[in-house]
This record gives C-alpha cells, sequence and structure tokens, in this order.
C-alpha cells in the first residue's frame, strides 16, 4: 500500500479530523467532484441528470459507525422518507446502506431491527435493497444480518471486497441462497493476513470472482451479479468473459461512483451493459471522501491546486 494512501485511510479513521476536516473551505469545495450536494433533493436531481443517459442510480446517505440509538432511528426515519418519495415519483433509484449507519455498534438486535424496517419498506415499493461492506471486523455479521433477512424478503443485495482472501468462501454461500452480490475491491485499509496486499492480486481476484458471479446467472433463486468498479480493462475482461459464455451484454451490470469515469458510463450503456450510478448525499462525508482520495491519490493534487485557483 502506498504511504499516501495509507495515510489517507488512517485520516479517514481519525476522529479528530473527522470532525474538522469538513469545515477547511477547500475539502468542501473538492468534494463537490464525488458528491452533488448535501441534500436528499441534490441527490434526486443528479439523479434526473442521469436518466437521458440510460443510467438509474443507487443512493445512499453518508454516516457511518452511528453510536446513538435516537441517530440511528433517525437515519432509519430519513431512508423510509426517501423510499417512499421515490416510489411516489416513479424514479428508479436504489438504496444502499451501511449497517454501523444502522447503529450496528450498538449490537447487532439493534441494527437488525432498523434494518427490517427499511427491507419491509423497500419491499413494498419493489425496491432493491443493498447493504454495503464495511472493514472486515464487521464481514460476519454484516453476511449473517444479510443472510437473516433474504430469509424474509426477496430483493436483498450485499457488497463483497474482493480484496479479503475469504471473499471466495463468502460469495458462494450468497450464491447458493440467491442473495445479490456487488463485487468492489475494497476500500478500507485492512492487514496483510486477512487482504491482499498487492493491487494486482486484488485486481486477479475480482476477475476471478466475476467469473463465478456470471455462473451464478445459471441459478434460478434469483441470484443478482454486480460488478462495482470504474476500472476499464477489468470491465473489458469481465464483458469478454460473458460474451464467450454466452450471456447478453445486458447480463453484465455494472455499477460506478457518482463523477468518476463519466464518460465510460455512457460508452458502456451504449455497447449494451446495465449501467448504475452510486450516488452519495449528506453531511457527514469527510471519512467517505478521505477514501476516494486514497483510491486515487491524484485526487489530492487537485485539492491542493483547488487552493490556488
Ligand atoms: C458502486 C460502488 C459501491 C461501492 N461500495 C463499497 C462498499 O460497500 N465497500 C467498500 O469497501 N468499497 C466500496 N466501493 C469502493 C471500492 O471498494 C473501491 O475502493 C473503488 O471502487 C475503487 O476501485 P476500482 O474498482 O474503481 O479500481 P481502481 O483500480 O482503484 O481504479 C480504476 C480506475 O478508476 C478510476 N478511479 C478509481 N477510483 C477513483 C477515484 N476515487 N477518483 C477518480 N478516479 C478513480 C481511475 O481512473 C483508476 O485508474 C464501492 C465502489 C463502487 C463503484
Amino acid at each position: 500500500m502506498s504511504v499516501m494512501r495509507s495515510a489517507l485511510l488512517a485520516i479517514s479513521e481519525n476522529r479528530w479530523m473527522r470532525e474538522r476536516g469538513p469545515r477547511f473551505w477547500f475539502v468542501r469545495r473538492a468534494v463537490r467532484q464525488f458528491m452533488p450536494g448535501e441534500q436528499f433533493a441534490d441527490m434526486l436531481r443528479a439523479a434526473a441528470g442521469l436518466r437521458p443517459l440510460g443510467i438509474d442510480a443507487v443512493f445512499t446517505r453518508l454516516g457511518e459507525n452511528v453510536t446513538d440509538a435516537a441517530e440511528a432511528s433517525a437515519v432509519t426515519r430519513h431512508y423510509l422518507e426517501a423510499l417512499d418519495a421515490v416510489a411516489s415519483e416513479g424514479i428508479r433509484c436504489e438504496p444502499s446502506i451501511k449497517l454501523t449507519q444502522l447503529g450496528l455498534d450498538l449490537g447487532k438486535d439493534a441494527a437488525y431491527a432498523n434494518l427490517r424496517v427499511l427491507a419491509e419498506r423497500s419491499q413494498a415499493t419493489r425496491t432493491y435493497l443493498w447493504i454495503d461492506m464495511e472493514q472486515s471486523s464487521y464481514v460476519d455479521v454484516t453476511l449473517e444480518l444479510t443472510t437473516r433477512l433474504k430469509a424474509e424478503f426477496p430483493r436483498i443485495g450485499v457488497c463483497l471486497q474482493a480484496y479479503l482472501y475469504r471473499t471466495h468462501d463468502d460469495l458462494k454461500a450468497l450464491l447458493d441462497r440467491g442473495i445479490g452480490v456487488r463485487l468492489v475491491k475494497g476500500a478500507y485499509k485492512e492487514a496483510a493476513d486477512v487482504a491482499y496486499p498487492v493491487k494486482a492480486d486484488v485486481d486477479e481476484n475480482f476477475f476471478r470472482l466475476s467469473v463465478a458471479m456470471l455462473e451464478g446467472l445459471g441459478l434460478t433463486n434469483g441470484f443478482r451479479p454486480v460488478f462495482g468498479t470504474h476500472d476499464v480493462g477489468l470491465i473489458a475482461r469481465i464483458r469478454a468473459h460473458a460474451e464467450r459464455a454466452g450471456l447478453a451484454a445486458r447480463d453484465v451490470e455494472v455499477h460506478m461512483l457518482y463523477g468518476i469515469q463519466r464518460a465510460e458510463q455512457a460508452r458502456l450503456v451504449k455497447n449494451g451493459a446495465v449501467v448504475k450510478v452510486l450516488i452519495a448525499y449528506g453531511s457527514y462525508w469527510f471519512p467517505w471522501y478521505m477514501r476516494r482520495l486514497a483510491e486515487r491519490p491524484a485526487n489530492v493534487w487537485f485539492v491542493l491546486r483547488s487552493i490556488f485557483t
């Protein structure tokens, strides 16, 4: 892991920086590259802008490690209102939720109670519900709660991270249960005993897992494979493999983050792939933004340059 990436990920987890970082005007200005605004309405406006391109949205209200039960309930209420708004306006938008934002650090029963309420409403509005994956210490409990939820509700998916050694086994369990998987490389600082330290190995594991996910399309249990990456070369490899396997271009569903690889998103749609863009909003954006900088440390230069322009 590069020194810069490591430093940015350490900053993202530092409580002092989490509180003070967002106060710097140049950081506030730079985050706009990845976030259309802090309000739900900003997300809706950005989603409407993507529709003419044939791109639907996934939405997330930023927040993590909530340790106050009242705050976790408020987050839940916000998502309920968001689901109602999306349904009443007839917009195709899927929520993606972090369990630590629903109170997982307070206990798994507290988080599950909130999650279940959201699953009930999302299924009532026929909306797919995505669950994010956080640090490796949360993987077991996230998969446990996702599996519990899937036993009651059909349209449930969870994120898996290709940098973790364990992901191959986790994928198999999810495939067997028809739980959707959004595969990503992984955004957190992890030790070499749980995650591949070399990027090339992560990329190769991503491809191997993608092949297994495409095979899952043959199952009749509702399994939904999604590839969450901006890696153009990797996406081309996955699409070529799908074609060789006799799958349609639409069988490859790619999710990207708002503001990254916009031209590639449009090109993929033109070539028949399904593309969705994850749009984040909310005031608690600092740790999330630091992870975006860590993914591409060159972004730090944009921030520094913006101070002088
Ligand atoms: C839809 C979606 C959901 C996600 N959910 C989770 C989650 O729940 N848990 C989790 O751990 N991680 C999540 N991530 C983040 C993910 O783990 C990676 O950190 C992130 O996607 C960068 O990896 P990459 O696959 O794009 O490949 P990389 O090899 O990092 O990047 C490939 C290319 O994409 C471009 N690029 C990538 N990142 C950036 C950036 N920040 N700014 C500008 N250009 C960039 C660059 O051109 C780069 O060369 C999610 C990502 C996506 C797209």
